[in-house]
């Protein structure tokens, strides 16, 4: 079921998930005119914050979410975890974008390696893991250094661990908790790179301009326009984007992370959601990644996304946020805060965004 005509504002979008994304998701959609439901199973959601409405529910209460399906009259995603039976439970109720075969490719790391590569894309060398004895195997073929990752649920560098030289199987597989699994061979990059990629409802694709992600402890630190790769390379990033959202008939953004080096580009994930390294698009281009996705999924023209500015984002994680006085007291600093009550360590509270004139 899609949307027949674009939705006129004064409509209400259904967001799954509460956290920062669905909360800039709901602003970006209150700036067109439109409403957000959002629905999350945790009592104090971001995203509820700057919602019209909100229901607290369990992806798993289908009356709950059948009454939430009423409500609304398009719903998405803000998470890749949503389980893929509640994605297919909005099917023939109400339109849902981007659709439940994308959600479910992205969402178990075999599958979407074996998506990828099946477009011909280079992604590094892998193997489908079961138990101790297959993990040998796939070393085996793969080599070492090598990176064992729960084929389900992983994010932030978490359900994965190294295989070393001196990595023993039976490590390796009681880390990650013996979940069913991807060996990866290790891929010697230069810089980590990502395409932030829409499709609307039409075909039309547009691609932002191509940052350069570094990390800390695993997790996003610093996205940074233009990246510090050759403009070839970068197109070529940007041209793999557009196939792949294209061949999932995708509508929506979706994030891409790629290793660019010596060998070329290696995709290395897809997210079907807006995506953290996609946050400097909300001051540095014309339409923010945010805005491109209400736009997308309520059937809109994309807006454009010609960056106006060079840009650093940095996220702000865990005690990060604190310093928010002395950002607040430095007019280069674009700041977005998130509302989150508790600051755990490396968790995601907020970002700033910090424009240069644009050089090239
Ligand atoms: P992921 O959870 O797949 O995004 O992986 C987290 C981080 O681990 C990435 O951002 C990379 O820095 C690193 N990584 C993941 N896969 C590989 C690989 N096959 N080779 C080298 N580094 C990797």
């Amino acid at each position: 079921m899609q949307l027949a005509k674009p939705l006129a504002p004064g409509a209400m979008i259904g967001i799954l998930g509460g956290g920062q994304l669905g909360r800039m998701l709901a602003l970006a959609a209150a700036q067109l005119g439109f409403k957000c439901h959002i629905y999350a199973p945790e009592t104090a959601s971001p995203a509820f914050q700057v919602s019209a409405a909100h229901t607290i529910g369990a992806y798993t209460d289908f009356a709950a979410l059948g009454r939430f399906a009423k409500a609304v009259d398009v719903v998405t995603y803000e998470f890749e975890n949503v389980p893929a039976e509640t994605a297919a439970f909005f099917e023939g109720r109400v339109p849902l974008n981007p659709n439940v075969a994308a959600l479910r490719t992205a969402q178990d790391r075999f599958d979407e390696k074996t998506f990828i590569a099946g477009l011909g894309i280079p992604v590094a060398p892998f193997a489908a893991v079961a138990g101790e004895a297959s993990l040998e195997a796939a070393i085996e073929r793969i080599g070492r250094p090598a990176i064992l990752k729960t084929r389900r649920f992983g994010y932030d560098g978490k359900g994965q661990t190294k295989i070393a030289a001196d990595t023993s199987a039976a490590a390796a597989w009681a880390e990650i908790g013996k979940a069913p699994a991807i060996l990866e061979g290790y891929v010697n990059f230069d810089t980590e790179i990502s395409v932030i990629a829409a499709r609307g409802l039409d075909g039309a694709i547009a691609i932002y301009d191509v940052p350069e992600n570094r990390h800390q402890n695993h997790i996003l630190h610093t996205s940074t326009v233009p990246a510090a790769i050759a403009s070839g390379i970068a197109e070529e990033a940007r041209a793999i984007g557009s196939r792949i959202i294209a061949a999932l008939d995708y509508v929506g953004v979706m994030g891409i992370e790629m290793f660019a080096g010596a060998n070329g580009l290696v995709v290395n994930e897809i997210a079907p959601r807006v995506h953290n390294s996609g946050h400097w698009t909300m001051d540095a281009c014309q339409v923010s990644q945010f805005e491109q996705h209400i736009r997308a999924i309520c059937g809109w023209p994309l807006g454009g996304t010609y960056r106006h500015s060079d840009v650093v984002m940095i996220n702000l994680l865990g005690g990060d946020a604190e310093t928010w006085k002395d950002l607040a007291a430095d007019p280069a600093a674009i700041i977005h805060l998130y509302g989150k009550l508790e600051a755990r360590r490396g968790r995601k509270m907020g970002h700033v965004n910090r424009l240069t004139p644009r050089q090239s």
